[in-house]
């Protein structure tokens, strides 16, 4: 019998993500050699455990919140008190002017994405985005009926090649999408490049005659080391939307909770904000998980202790430069983006397996020639894997 199936569908389906074989292969190898042995570096599951306040707080919520509230379908765009609450955090914090109507809470920021692309999309539009990137915006973007457009990486210290989006961006294009901290190269933009990029979306809205939005998506948000700070774009570019996900900052990324933020100040806001609700109704997602709602409005502006990122890191980059690996040292996330020692990072990942190190190639990224350590792992498997780095260098000074 022939089956009527989506063909994009199944396509999509088929097509595991390179990131999730990888970690598959880890978990094979680890049963046929030892767990200690396998270096897994390919994916981005934080080791540290979600903070014991979480535990204390989910205790309290079950124990003394009448449990139809706690278990119980809220609002479609999240409980009102959760969303004011949010709002209230975010303009001490930001000193913005959001209220609970600009807030709509998510199952993480996949879903936040997946939203905002929906919303947006028009047939023939096309969304820009800076390599390298993370794969499933393209993912996002076309199940939208949109196309994804890749700005190449600049790879000098992997902030964004200002030239190149100025002439990249067109008439379709309805949406720029950033993330930073960013996710492969651990690249914080700074406050100039955001600045430059934003000044360019208002040069070319008022050029085109029709609104560009920025995505920025912002699951590392809180992930940075040392002085950095991470701009807050709603205080840069009026037709903002920010995804933002707990999935990193408080180690939850199985309870799937997150928001989309559109900025008060955007263009005809009331439609847009009913765009995004009307994209969540039409992707299915009735509210986000209502305990983990009730959770984040108790622990706003806490962490997980991402102080053991920073150490890896240190440990990671110092190790590897020694080595004479070139990589740009990362302000943030937790991942390091090393330059393979040839230029097709696939044989390069190959040739490191075999000494048990499991890197992501770049390409997937939108940039060949890198390999993505995702160093959310114990500090004892880095400093157990650097003897295999050395030997991997060594293999190309043959
Ligand atoms: N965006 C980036 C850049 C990510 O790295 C991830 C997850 O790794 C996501 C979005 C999706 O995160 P979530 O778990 O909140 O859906």
């Amino acid at each position: 019998m022939s089956l009527m199936l989506s063909q994009k569908m199944v396509v999509l389906g088929k097509k595991r993500s390179e990131i999730r074989e990888i970690f598959e292969y880890g978990k094979k190898r680890s049963r046929e050699i030892g767990a200690d042995k396998v270096f897994d570096f390919s994916i981005g599951n934080p080791n540290v455990p979600a903070p014991e306040f979480v535990k204390e707080t989910i205790i309290d919520l079950l124990t003394n919140e009448d449990p139809t509230k706690i278990h119980g379908y809220t609002s479609a765009q999240g409980d009102l008190n959760v969303r004011r609450a949010l709002a209230d955090h975010m303009n001490s914090k930001y000193g913005t002017d959001v209220t609970a109507d600009n807030f709509y809470l998510t199952a993480g920021a996949a879903a936040s994405l997946s939203i905002c692309c929906s919303a947006l999309a028009c047939p023939g539009d096309e969304f820009l985005t800076f390599a390298p990137y993370f794969p499933e915006y393209k993912v996002f973007v076309e199940s939208a009926g949109a196309v994804l457009s890749v700005i190449p990486a600049n790879t000098v210290n992997f902030q964004v090649d200002i030239e190149k989006f100025e002439k990249a961006i067109n008439k379709n294009t309805k949406a720029v999408i950033i993330n930073s901290p960013n996710n492969p190269s651990g690249a914080v933009y700074s406050a100039d490049t955001i600045k430059k990029i934003c000044s360019i979306m208002d040069k070319k809205t008022k050029e085109f005659g029709h609104v560009i939005y920025l995505i920025s998506d912002e699951p590392y948000r809180e992930l940075v080391y040392g002085e950095v700070e991470v701009p807050f774009l709603l205080n840069h570019y009026k037709n903002t939307f920010v995804c933002y996900s707990y999935s990193k900052s408080l180690s939850l990324p199985g309870d799937r909770i997150g928001y989309v933020l559109v900025s008060n100040e955007m263009e005809d806001g009331e439609d847009v904000y009913a765009a995004v609700c009307g994209a969540g109704r039409a992707l299915g997602y009735v509210c986000a998980p209502s305990l983990f709602q009730h959770l984040i409005a108790r622990c706003l502006g806490r962490t997980s202790d991402i102080s053991v990122y920073s150490r890896n890191r240190d440990i990671l980059y110092l190790a590897l430069k020694e080595m004479g690996y070139e990589c740009a040292k990362p302000d943030g996330a937790f991942y390091l983006f090393l330059k393979a020692l040839e230029p097709d990072a696939e044989a390069f990942c190959e040739k490191a397996k075999k000494h048990e190190l499991l890197l992501v190639p770049g390409d997937g990224f939108g940039c060949p020639g890198y390999v993505r350590i995702s160093y959310c792992v114990k500090t004892e498997q880095i400093e157990a894997s650097l003897p295999a780095f050395e030997k991997l260098a060594e293999d190309y000074k043959k």
